[in-house]
């Protein structure tokens, strides 16, 4: 079994030995929402993704000081760098002051990822509340010659950054290329290249976030917040910096370069990036109309949903897809999830029922070797779920007395199933259907056993009386030789 843990690193685009720049410390940072509406599927999964990153590096007995921020000025409507800030817009629709906006959103957002069992990073600063810091990092990129200032606002000069350094490294793309396929700037605009993206913008009188500044009043670009505050937190280098695979370009392209101009060198050691949700093979999207917000699938109050989901069975769904694969949600699909997070449940409530013996007829070492492997390849959850059903299997075998375990045998694999289930995936029972289902579980199951025991004193006219009742009740049952499967229809 190999010790190391492997990433995939965007920036070299293959899998790395994860070496961290000052051991046992680890920086992370990952992009936060912008807080004006709802989060939905791909906020919760951007947000388990780099949960279940954090869970993994303490699991590997790392001290991580992980850094998510929360967006509240400077995100632009159109292109992230044109048009109406996303907040102020939202703010003028409701009639509210654009930080009654972001307060309102923010603490929504932690409503839900606290349903999700995301753990609180360990900073979450705002955007607005480092202005100052974003001031200074313009004025170095200014010094170094990397921005030009224009009328109250200023830009970053890519075509000029491109001559000594080269932008696109992180998502492969080439200026050249960019160019052609940029619209022309029109009349109206101040910059030099449609490439250059603003680092202040000057506030026109309507616009009510705004500071001054040595280029008169007015607010920062969406891409500076994530440069000067993973910098201020973790420092000039740090070691992973995530976010979704839709911020790879040009926001975390962006951040590169402004570092490297601002700060001589490239901050990120790793970069890593979770991939998008699909909704029935289409783009999810408000404007597409096939958007669910985490609070519809928590309600299920929204056409596309054939029932509520529980937080726990959209946090197991998303950890069954590795993170750098699609992942396409279908009602089908959440089911199916929900049925597999309550096998899994049920079966570490029968470990506590086993009783040790002399001998271990099964290999508890093994299956923890190979659960540690697949974590340690790139968080390939999907695999260690798999080997974690594997071992479901064996559970049931050990409490019908199939196989036996000895006692010391039987702490490490209770130990496993602790570990990976509830610390590393971030599995929180008390969450989970099969809490919410508890009575109705243990009443249907009590039942079962009583058509059991009627069977074996072959008063089938009872047992076939339960049954049918059950099934007119909605029950699904399937009997096979372990017993009795059942799911409420
Ligand atoms: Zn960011």
């Amino acid at each position: 079994m190999t010790s190391e843990f492997h990433i995939y690193n965007t920036l070299s685009r293959k899998k790395e030995i994860f070496e961290p720049l000052n051991p046992p410390f680890v920086g992370l940072y990952a992009c936060g929402p912008t807080v004006y509406g709802d989060a939905h599927l791909g906020h919760a999964r951007q947000a388990i993704t780099f949960d279940v990153l954090f869970r993994t590096l303490m699991h590997l007995e790392y001290k991580v000081r992980y850094v998510r921020n929360i967006t509240d000025v400077g995100h632009l409507v159109d292109d992230a760098d044109d048009g109406e800030d996303k907040i102020l817009k939202k703010a003028r629709l409701e009639s509210l002051e654009p930080m009654e906006v972001v307060q309102y959103y923010m603490n929504r957002y932690h409503e839900n990822m606290a349903s999700l069992n995301v753990l609180p990073p360990s900073i979450e600063p705002r955007a607005s509340g480092h202005i100052i810091e974003q001031q200074e990092l313009i004025a170095k990129i200014i010094e170094a010659g990397y921005a030009y200032e224009v009328n109250g606002s200023v830009y970053f000069d890519v075509a000029r950054y491109n001559k000594d350094h080269s932008y696109g490294i992180l998502s492969g793309r080439k200026v050249e290329d960019l160019i052609s396929n940029t619209r022309s700037l029109d009349g109206q605009s101040e910059k030099r290249d449609p490439l250059d993206f603003s680092l202040w913008k000057k506030a026109d009188p309507s616009h009510i976030m705004r500071w001054s500044s040595q280029w008169g009043e007015g607010y920062p670009g969406w891409h500076l917040e994530c440069s000067a505050m993973s910098t201020k937190y973790l420092g000039m280098q740090f070691d992973i910096h995530g976010g979704g695979l839709d911020l790879l370009f040009p926001h975390h392209e962006c951040e590169i370069a402004q570092n490297v101009a601002g700060y001589g060198k490239p901050s990120v050691k790793y970069w890593m990036h979770n991939n998008m949700i699909t909704i029935n093979g289409k783009k999810m999207g408000r404007s597409l109309g096939n958007f669910i917000t985490l609070d519809q699938f928590f309600s299920g109050e929204h056409e596309m949903l054939e029932g509520r989901y529980s937080a726990m069975t959209i946090r197991f769904f998303i950890l069954q897809a590795h993170y750098r694969s699609t992942l396409d949600f279908s009602n089908e699909a959440l089911r199916a999830s929900q049925k597999g997070l309550e096998k899994l449940l049920k079966a570490m409530a029968l470990l506590d029922t086993i009783k040790p013996l002399e001998n271990s007829s099964i290999s508890v070492k093994s299956l923890h070797n190979k659960c540690e492997e697949a974590l340690r390849d790139d968080m390939n959850t999907p695999i260690l779920i798999a080997h974690l059903f594997d071992g479901v299997k064996i559970i049931r075998a050990l409490s019908e007395a199939k196989e036996s375990i000895t006692a010391s045998d039987l702490d490490l694999l209770k130990s496993l199933y602790r570990t990976m289930v509830y610390d590393v995936l971030g599995i929180s029972p008390s969450n989970a259907p099969e809490a919410e289902n508890n009575l109705t579980g243990d009443l249907v199951e009590m039942i079962l056993q009583l058509r059991k025991d009627a069977k074996a004193n072959k008063d089938y006219n009872t047992a076939d009386q339960i049954r049918n009742r059950l099934t007119q009740l909605g029950l699904n049952l399937k009997d096979h030789k372990e017993g009795t499967d059942w799911e409420i229809n």
